[in-house]
Order: structure tokens, then sequence, then C-alpha cells
């Protein structure tokens, strides 16, 4: 998903060394739930639980591998493609996924200040393209619904604004938070949302997480999903078709599936692209066309995510 900016990139590497060690083992009771203890290869603990190999150093996989450094543009504001941008508003997630870049970044519990805030949403308000603003993190949806709505309320009155979209894990792993005050204030909200729920495994899915789909879809938010391309987790067709085929039962269309960004620490989690390419042709293969994700990877300095 997104990453966490520090406001002096000079002191990022000192930090980054620091944060590392702070990126703690985190998840949710929903989420150790659906943890088999009995499987050393449960595809849910392996994108939660700590893996020895994650202190290997290797070659190619570092600590900013999608040059968000350079793409930060105000504080909490992350503006890399045209029309549309980032506002981060805490860098705290509700789990800890051991591939995520923000591992690096030691602002996991950071929030964004009022002053902070009013000075992001003067950016966004001066760029008479910025059609699309997408609550990022972080994940904005460990914020207290009160506080959420009261960002709503502000977001409504940027002049420009066709579209609001907001990237969560919380539907799938704390679904209890998705409530009636946030979904009345989505549903009030003046322009069309665009939720896009982080799921990797159809075993993510349940029942709680129906339910909390079937809230936004009642308040009217448009429900996608991206996927990260995962080693022991979803690189295989049968895995990725059950994903797409059981996030659309539950209301939600597959939107992408990203090659793993070069983490530090992530290394055992990468799939050779040309593996993730038939993977894909694979799927398409078997599924109908609007349930195959599309698969990209984010380079830095180009103007929108490449498909691979
Ligand atoms: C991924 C990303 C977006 C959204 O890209 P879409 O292709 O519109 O989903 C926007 N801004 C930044 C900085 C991103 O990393
Ligand atoms: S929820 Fe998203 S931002 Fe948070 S740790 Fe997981 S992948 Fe990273």
């Amino acid at each position: 998903m997104a990453a966490i900016i520090p406001d002096n990139p000079s002191t990022s590497q000192r930090r980054a060394d620091r944060a590392d060690e702070a990126f703690v083992e985190l998840t949710t009771s929903l989420v150790d739930s659906q943890i088999d203890a009995g499987d050393p290869d449960d595809p849910i603990a392996r994108q939660f639980r700590i893996d020895p190999r994650e202190s290997l150093d290797v070659p190619g996989f570092d600590a900013d591998p999608v040059g968000d450094l350079a793409a930060n543009a105000v504080p909490g504001v992350l503006h890399k493609y045209h029309g549309r941008a980032l506002l981060v508003l805490t860098g705290a997630c509700a789990v800890h996924c051991r591939y995520c870049f923000r591992r690096h970044f030691p602002y996991g519990d950071q929030r964004l200040d009022e002053p902070a805030l009013d000075r992001a949403l003067d950016y966004l308000a001066y760029d008479p393209d910025m059609t699309e603003v997408i609550l990022s993190g972080g994940d904005p949806l460990v914020l207290s619904s009160r506080r959420l709505a009261g960002v709503l309320g502000r977001l409504a009155e940027l002049p420009h604004l066709r579209r609001l979209r907001i990237h969560s894990r919380i539907p799938t792993v704390a679904p209890e938070r998705i409530d009636e005050r946030l979904c009345d204030a989505l549903a009030a909200f003046p322009v069309p949302v665009v939720l896009v729920a982080h799921v990797n495994h159809p075993r993510e899915l349940g029942p709680a997480s129906r339910e909390a789909f079937e809230r936004l879809r009642r308040a009217g938010v448009t429900l996608l999903n991206q996927s990260v391309l995962l080693r022991e987790v979803n690189d295989e067709v049968e895995v990725l078709a059950a994903l797409s085929e059981s996030l659309f039962e539950q209301g939600v269309l597959p939107y992408y599936l990203h090659h793993l960004d070069p983490v530090a620490g992530a290394a055992h989690f990468a799939v050779d692209a040309d593996t993730g390419r038939a993977l894909v042709d694979a799927l398409r293969a078997r599924l109908p066309g609007y349930l195959v994700p599309r698969f990209v990877v984010e380079e830095a300095g180009e103007p929108n995510k490449t498909p691979l």
C-alpha cells in the first residue's frame, strides 16, 4: 500500500535502522483466528508472522524502493500522478504486513495534526486538476469514525474533487470498525467514494468481511481490491482464481495485483515478473475478464503504475 514520509529525508536512514526493529508483529484477533497454527505453510501466518529471512541482506532490496521520499509534496501529501494524490492521515495500521515497505519508516503512529492537515488541504485545493484524493497511510480507517467524519467534512469542500478513494485493510482485518457513523459519513459524501481493500488470499474473507463490505455498499461505496503477488501465499493460479471469485461474492472487484516492491526484509516474498505474467495469463484463461486484476509494478519516476 502506501508509504510514510519523513519530513527530513536526510535522517531517514538512521531512523530506518531503528524503525526496522520497531516493525513489530501486529495482528488483530480476527487475523489470529484465521491462522492455522498446525500448518507451517499457512498463507495468513506468512503474511503477518515474523520470518527469520527478514534479516537477510539481499542486493536490490532497499528501504525506499518506489522513490516516495522524492514525491512528498507537503507533509502528508504524496503527489506522483496526474489528477490524484495520496493524503496520509496516519502512519498507523491495524496489522503489520511483513512485505510492506513502510516497515522502514518509524512514523508508524504519527498522525497529521491540524496545522499540517490545513496545509495539505490547501495544497490539494490549489491544483485545479486534483479531481481525486486517496486516503492512504498507514491505514486511514484506524482513525476513529468521529475523526474521519471530521476529515471527510473538510475534504467535501475541496473545489475540484470528483472522487474520493480510501485504501484500507480494515474491512477484512478489523471489520467491526466499519461502523454506522463511518458509513453515514461516507453515504453523505457529495462525490462518489471508492474503497480499495487489500486481500491477498481467499481465507482472509469470511462472514465478518462480508458484512463490512455490505455496510459499505449500502453507503454507496464502490468496492475494489488490490493484492500483492507473494511467494508461498498466493503464487498459484488456483489461489488467485479463488480469491477473485470470493471477492466478487462479497461485492468486491479485483483491481490491481502488485508485483512486490523490492523492500529490504521482504526478498523471500519475491515472485519473478515472468512467473507473475504466466500466472495472470492462466487466470485470464479461466475467469471472466472482469475478475482478472491488472498486474502492475510501481516504478520510481513513472507517471502511472506500470503494466507488466
Ligand atoms: C498507487 C498510487 C496512486 C493510485 O494509482 P492508481 O493507478 O490511480 O490506482 C496514486 N498516487 C500514488 C502516489 C500512488 O502510489
Ligand atoms: S495494511 Fe497496508 S500500509 Fe499497513 S502494513 Fe499492511 S500493506 Fe503496509
